[in-house]
């Protein structure tokens, strides 16, 4: 049942051969009035894979996925998302076609229900077009069911349905990862670009989202995720990335970057 509903929630993408990577970061500029926040970050995110983005406090990871997800725009560079050139693409655009971000801080609507957090995510639904209005009540409905239902699925499977009725901004800071997750998923992704998920949440709800995480894999989704804990990154990532002021400094597997000195030095302790 579980994976039912996932299997919903992950869309195929048997449209574009596997051969095109994912996403596709080419020289990609942010600057910030004189800072170079990233500074010239060309990579490829491969299908079907968690990889991981590291790096200091102030590296530029957060203001790099936002420009992947288009919620800041490049100053320079191009963004390519399964072979089509995105850079100019606002967010939304890119989530409608399967690039979707979450944020390092939580963003849940406190005083909506936690189900409502998931339908507000939801992308509009006939009711929202005038056709759709003059249709009347019975035209859209079924699509509000449909949301709702598919919303359930998310939180049993998130093991949050007992909470659905509950206020969002009274859930635990892991319950509110869950929430951005599941918002995220109600989307259906292909690519789910996650800022620090496991951040200010309780360690067994870390082992929870890992385990997520995972099976989110297993059923096709691709995953970058920028993580502070080298643990986590070690046991989740398939491959990761290293940030340095601003710049792409190092990628590979967890044990061969720890064998790299220079990116020893610039960040990895230990
Ligand atoms: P990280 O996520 O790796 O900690 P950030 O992407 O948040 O790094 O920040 C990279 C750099 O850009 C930092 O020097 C930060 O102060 C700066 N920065 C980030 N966002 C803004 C902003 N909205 N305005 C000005 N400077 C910013
Ligand atoms: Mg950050």
């Amino acid at each position: 049942m579980c994976s039912v509903a996932v299997r919903m929630s992950v869309r195929s993408s048997m449209a574009v051969s596997p051969e095109v990577p994912m996403l596709v970061a080419e020289d990609v500029h942010r600057q910030f009035e004189g800072i170079h926040a990233v500074d010239g970050v060309s990579l490829e995110v491969p299908r079907g894979k968690i990889t991981g983005l590291i790096g200091p406090n102030g590296a530029g990871k957060s203001t790099f996925l936002a420009v992947l997800a288009g919620t800041l725009p490049a100053s320079g560079g191009r963004v390519v998302f399964e072979g089509e050139d995105i850079t100019r693409l606002p967010a939304y655009g890119r989530a409608r076609r399967g690039l979707v971000r979450t944020f390092q801080l939580p963003s849940e609507f406190a005083r909506l229900t936690v189900l409502e957090n998931l339908l507000v995510a939801a992308p509009k639904n006939r009711g929202d077009s005038l056709f759709g209005a003059l249709m009347g009540r019975r035209y859209w409905i079924q699509d509000e069911e449909r949301l709702v239902d598919e919303a359930r699925r998310l939180l049993r499977r998130f093991g949050m349905g007992a909470k659905e009725s509950d206020y969002a901004g009274l859930m635990s800071g892991g319950q509110k990862r869950l929430i951005e997750i599941m918002r995220a998923l109600m989307l259906h992704p292909r690519c789910l670009l996650l800022d620090e998920p496991m951040s200010g949440v309780h360690p067994r709800i870390v082992e929870e989202i890992q385990h997520y995480l995972e099976s989110l894999r297993a059923e096709g989704l691709t995953i970058v995720m920028v993580e502070h804990e080298l643990r986590l990154v070690e046991q989740l990532c398939d491959s990761v990335f290293v940030m340095a002021q601003g710049k792409l400094i190092g990628s590979g597997t967890m044990a061969s970057l720890r064998r790299q000195r220079e990116i020893v030095d610039a960040y990895l302790v230990g």
